[in-house]
């Protein structure tokens, strides 16, 4: 593998540091490298591979769709973006749809949408945004602008103006960023790279009432805690509270590349022709994909086993954070959880990967346990025998 890594290392940007393995296939819960060790993956290519590597009837519908049409233009009408744009819509309670190829793109159409809003209400350009410390929406210029980690941004300014930064969980701090230009507020419902931090009810129901009292567009990030992650279709439905735009991308596609921007039509209808566009965002084949997914979570009920498995993985990390005092904390829900350590985390994922478990951080001291939805009781508990092992080599 060193022969790959260091080649890849020459020329591939250096803006990750990447873990030293080279990964060849997949499986359900499994993942292997090229020399044919096998790793229990709880990483889910961060979120997104909800069902798992290789799952039959997605591939098979996709090479269906492979061998029909794969790309056409947004200037014509093909059926897979209607269906899967019909499902996003009964899924969301949102009205209309746009496909993007990222959820960054999701987010830039989503700022786009809530200050063009702003501009036909009012009459003038200037829409400001409130956005919340430690969020994260992506790495373009106007979703850096609204992503609360400073570190992230500054070398990159100046970036776009009229966003202002609240505290999560404290409704006086969005309250004090209010003002006459204010277009639209977003946030994760479950702060996702930020650490695993859930909103609290109390908080997003003032946002929302906050939002409603003054005009304002509420938008909610569901990149992450999106599809099914948390056990609902989207997080905000278990907080009973409704957007006006929401974003959607990672589990959306479960590996293709595609993610989406979806608004009541009220506010969608701010778009007119020529506002916004993308050569490829929600072509028939990313379309057909999305379309897919939603097939497949409501044959087999996926939602019942996050809640199931959300609840298992979360009595086994509260069994853990009891036992050692280094986990101080743990946060989230359904199948999006964390715990959070006195220490770095670092030292101990790569431990996980050497014994065969793949795990992810959210900053530096949060490990993130996100696996594929179709985890099982089993895959819990093998986790929890490895992870147990390598907390061991730590303290
Ligand atoms: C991953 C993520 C993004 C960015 O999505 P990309 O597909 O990487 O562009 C935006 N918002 C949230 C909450 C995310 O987790």
């Amino acid at each position: 593998m060193k022969q790959y890594i260091d080649e890849a290392e020459k020329v591939l940007m250096h803006t990750y540091n990447r873990y030293k393995i080279v990964l060849d296939h997949g499986k359900g819960m499994y993942l292997y490298d090229i020399e044919g060790k096998k790793y229990l993956d709880f990483v889910a290519g961060i979120a997104v591979f909800a069902l798992g590597y290789n799952y039959e009837q997605y591939n098979e519908a996709l090479k269906k769709q492979l061998d029909t049409l794969i790309h056409t233009s947004n200037i014509f009408y093909s059926i897979p973006p209607l269906e899967a744009a019909k499902k996003l819509i009964k899924a969301s309670g949102m009205d209309r749809v746009f496909f993007t190829n990222s959820g960054t793109e999701a987010v830039e159409g989503a700022i786009k949408l809530a200050r063009k809003y702003y501009y036909n209400k009012t009459g003038k350009a200037g829409g400001e945004i409130i956005s919340m410390e430690h969020s994260f929406h992506g790495r373009s210029m106007g979703a850096l602008s609204i992503t609360g980690t400073k570190k992230y941004r500054e070398a990159f300014e100046p970036l776009i103006g009229g966003v202002r930064f609240a505290e999560f969980n404290d409704l006086s701090s969005v309250k004090a960023n209010i003002n006459d230009n204010t277009c639209a507020v977003i946030m994760e419902p479950i702060q996702g790279e930020g650490g695993i931090y859930p909103a609290t009810e109390e908080f997003i129901k003032g946002v929302r009432k906050l939002c409603d009292d003054n005009d304002i567009l509420l938008i909610f990030d569901e990149i992450q805690c999106g599809m099914g992650r948390t056990g609902s279709m989207f997080a905000y439905q278990s907080y009973g509270v409704k957007p006006d735009i929401i974003t959607c991308a990672k589990g959306l596609g479960c590996g293709i590349p595609v993610g989406a921007f979806a608004a009541t039509e009220e506010v969608a209808m701010a778009f007119q022709p020529g506002d916004h566009g993308t050569t490829y965002g929600g072509n028939p084949f990313a379309t057909k994909a999305v379309s897919t997914v939603f097939d497949i979570f409501e044959s087999t009920n996926i939602l019942e086993n996050v809640n199931v498995m959300g609840q298992y993985l979360s009595l086994k990390l509260d069994e853990l954070k009891n036992k050692y005092s280094i986990i101080t904390d743990h946060r989230g829900k359904g199948l999006l959880q964390g715990l959070e350590f006195s220490i770095p985390v670092k030292d101990i994922i790569a431990h996980a990967m050497d014994e065969g478990l793949l795990l992810i951080s959210a900053g530096e001291h949060v490990i993130r346990f996100i696996p594929p939805l179709i985890v099982e009781k089993k895959h819990v508990d093998d986790m929890t025998e490895i992870f147990t092992k390598c907390l061991n080599k730590v303290v």
